[in-house]
């Protein structure tokens, strides 16, 4: 098979394995990138982009308020079906809002998964918490029902108080399960686990916009869910969040503790309590809305490219990761196991030596120094994945353009 490597060092391919090198040379195809850089996610602007940032500067207001916000937030409600979305400035910000507004506090504990971006753990860490890592299931990849049922039966008791941690006496205030790139985790179950022990779920759905189970959006689950709109994500505002609730109440107080807790009053300045501002510029919102108006577009698309991605890897010694049965993924990031970290770490160079950007997933975060010392389970899915993984280019590209 004629392989396209692109501008690779002809020095290195000596050493490659030609069936990685062949493997680069098919996802070229797949993605229309048959030479040069192809990037892992790079957001496009085909939209009404321009026009309504522009539309944002010739109304001045750029900044903290103006249509785009409430705008960009009913969008978001109606795409995810949640009761209400409130934008905020990143997605990690509105982690740290949800998790302070179920009652995270300094000292409690948080349950969370070892195999995801480092903003979940230092959301929890900046509540004063501590995140307490446990492993991730082996097909969605993300928090594993039996593992959480497992750290709190072993470790833990519940009383009317709340779930407490046995050895240590903290109290385990909440649990933030993590969609993987995007792929759906079992909400259900974990909820139901979470219930009966009274601990508060905050969903980190930052990747899954677009993604269900069923027909119900991810983020929309638990207590609160965060979504993230950082230029990497499916959708970008620049940099951008939104915290998703099907609560008035909740709803009405991430809000205000967004926006600096500012009362409500035509001039003057009434804060009632030490409150952030993390809320999303207008101009950020201008570019969000013309974003999620593509969204279903971007999604068929994804959705097109992970089936061309499962077709490829069938005939392959390799398998690509799909959503489980009854979800609908996004595919922000699409996933594919090697068999051995030494095979997977050869793809990595092989395809980012040929401008083909591929990524090894994060390194696990209680493997960080500074969550080197939190609770964890052993983790024998997570550091299998974070040896075998590799994610693939999944953004979409010049042939994915709509026909004017
Ligand atoms: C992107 C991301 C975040 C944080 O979002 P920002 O908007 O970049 O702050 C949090 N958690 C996960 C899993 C993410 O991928």
């Amino acid at each position: 098979m004629a392989c396209a490597i692109g501008e690779f060092d002809k020095n290195k391919v000596a050493g490659m394995r030609s069936d990685l090198l062949e493997l680069c040379g098919a996802i070229r195809r797949i993605i229309g990138q048959e030479e040069g850089p192809a990037p892992l996610h790079a957001p496009v602007f085909w939209g009404n982009e321009k026009a309504y940032v522009a539309d944002a500067i010739d109304s001045t207001f750029v900044s903290s308020v103006g249509e785009y916000v409430n705008r960009f937030e009913s969008m978001l409600a109606q795409f995810t079906g949640a009761s209400r979305a409130v934008a905020c400035v990143n997605g990690t910000a509105g982690l740290q809002v949800a998790l302070r507004l179920v009652g995270v506090s300094r000292g409690s504990l948080v349950l969370t998964q070892a195999l995801s971006f480092v903003a979940t753990a230092n959301a929890i860490a900046h509540t004063g918490a501590e995140p307490v890592f446990l492993d991730v299931d082996d097909d969605s990849l993300g928090l594993s029902p039996k593992a959480l049922r497992a750290f709190l039966e072993q470790h833990c008791r519940a009383d009317a108080q709340g779930a407490f941690h046995r050895a240590t006496g903290k109290r385990i205030a909440a649990c933030v399960p993590m969609h993987s790139f995007g792929l759906p985790c079992r909400m259900d179950e974990l909820a139901s686990i979470c219930a009966e022990w009274g601990i508060p779920i905050v969903e980190d759905a930052a990747e899954a916009l677009g993604s269900r189970i069923g027909s119900q959006h991810c983020g929309t689950f638990g207590q609160l869910g965060v979504l993230s709109f950082n230029g990497n994500k499916i959708c970008t505002t620049g940099g951008g969040g939104a915290i998703l609730a099907n609560d008035e109440d909740l709803a009405n107080r991430a809000k205000h503790l967004t926006t600096t807790a500012k009362k409500a009053h035509p001039w003057a300045f009434e804060h009632d309590e030490i409150a952030w501002n993390f809320r999303l510029p207008n101009l950020n919102a201008a570019l969000g809305c013309a974003q999620l108006e593509q969204l279903p577009y971007f999604l068929a698309r994804k959705r097109k490219r992970a089936q061309d991605y499962a077709q490829l890897f069938e005939h392959t010694p390799w398998s690509f990761v799909q959503e489980i049965s009854g979800t609908s993924a996004n595919y922000w990031l699409c996933a594919v196991l090697f068999n051995s970290r030494e095979e997977r770490d050869q793809f990595l160079a092989c395809s980012n030596g040929s401008g083909l950007m591929t990524r090894p997933p994060w390194r696990p975060l209680h493997s960080l120094p500074m969550y080197a010392h939190c609770l964890r389970d052993g983790l024998l899915r997570t550091l299998d994945f974070a040896d075998r993984i590799a994610n693939l280019p999944s953004g979409l590209f010049n042939k994915d353009r709509p026909m004017e």
